[in-house]
């Protein structure tokens, strides 16, 4: 039987979690440092252990049959691939950074100079969009020392937190884009491949979905149900048994993370006791 060859970074920030992904989506493998590929054991595919830069090459020249990069990476590389899902991790934002010394106005800043970057493609794009003449300095690494010892005005780099541009003197002043990882495939798979991809995104979707949401129970006086069903949408409605004490109810709803604490408060204050929130590991809509 044909396999899906699935490529993920070898060692770097977005490894633990790929990983950590797949084996939810009930892949099971062993991820020795050393190893450069290895099958699953349970699941139609092969994961191969790559550096994150040269995936999409890999997955454009069809030596990986799918990937996960950063965001930022797919589109840099500007390979003839496919994104396929958002993932949700990993998520950062590729930003302009200047010293903190310098009075930046805007764009119009930046024209005539020097931007050091590992990601001149979408740098390139930037500027030509803002009409701005600069110079791009492509430099592999350690890009926020560029302008401290004299090689850069200007930076563009990944930033999460910013206390790497803090450390360094530097202040952030535009977001050229936001990152998160993401799934990518070949433009081309065979139908035995594709339909293993689908059975994977499947799991993939159920497992994310499953993580946005937690499981909630909680006691109700009977006369609150009414009020508390319209606090809580559910998958569709939500499950009411009644309890051995009189006049009260256990409620059973599925909640979005997003707003979770805002409901809870609303909860209790429409006289819900007892409330338990739990994980779920699944979910299929
Ligand atoms: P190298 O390939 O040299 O190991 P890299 O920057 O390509 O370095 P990582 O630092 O492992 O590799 O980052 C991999 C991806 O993880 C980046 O392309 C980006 O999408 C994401 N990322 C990087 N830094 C952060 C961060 N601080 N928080 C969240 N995601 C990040
Ligand atoms: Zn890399």
């Amino acid at each position: 039987m044909e396999k899906l060859k699935i490529a993920v970074q070898k060692s770097g920030r977005l490894q633990e979690k790929t990983v950590a992904l797949l084996k939810e989506c009930g892949l099971s493998f062993s991820n020795g440092p050393n190893r450069l590929k290895t099958d699953a054991r349970n699941f139609p595919a092969e994961i191969l252990y790559l550096r994150d830069d040269d995936i999409p090459q890999y997955v454009q020249d069809a030596v990986a049959d799918i990937g996960i990069v950063g965001e930022n990476v797919f589109i840099e590389k500007n390979k003839s691939i496919k994104l396929i899902e958002r993932l949700d991790f990993a998520k950062c934002r590729l930003s302009i950074a200047v010293p903190k010394s310098t009075e930046y106005t805007g764009t119009a800043f930046l024209e005539g100079k020097r931007i050091a970057t590992s990601y001149p493609f979408i740098v390139t794009k930037f500027l030509q969009e803002k009409n701005i003449n600069a110079e791009i300095h492509e430099i592999s690494g350690s890009v926020e020392i560029a302008p401290g010892i004299g090689l850069a005005d200007a930076i563009c780099d990944i930033v999460s937190t910013g206390s790497t541009l803090l450390s360094n003197g530097l202040q952030e002043v535009e977001t050229v884009m936001k990152s998160e990882a993401v799934l990518v495939a070949g433009q081309q798979l065979s139908t035995s491949k594709q339909e293993i991809l689908d059975k994977l995104i499947f799991r993939i979707k159920a497992v994310n979905t499953a993580k946005n949401n937690k499981y909630l129970l909680l006691n109700t006086p009977n006369d609150a149900i009414e009020a508390i069903t319209k606090v809580l949408p559910g998958m569709k409605s939500p499950t009411v048994t009644p309890l051995n004490e009189e006049g009260w109810s256990s409620l059973h709803s599925v909640v979005n993370e997003d707003d979770f604490w805002n409901k809870i408060d609303q909860l209790k204050s429409l006289g819900a006791q007892g409330i338990l929130v739990i994980p779920i590991e699944k979910m299929i809509l």
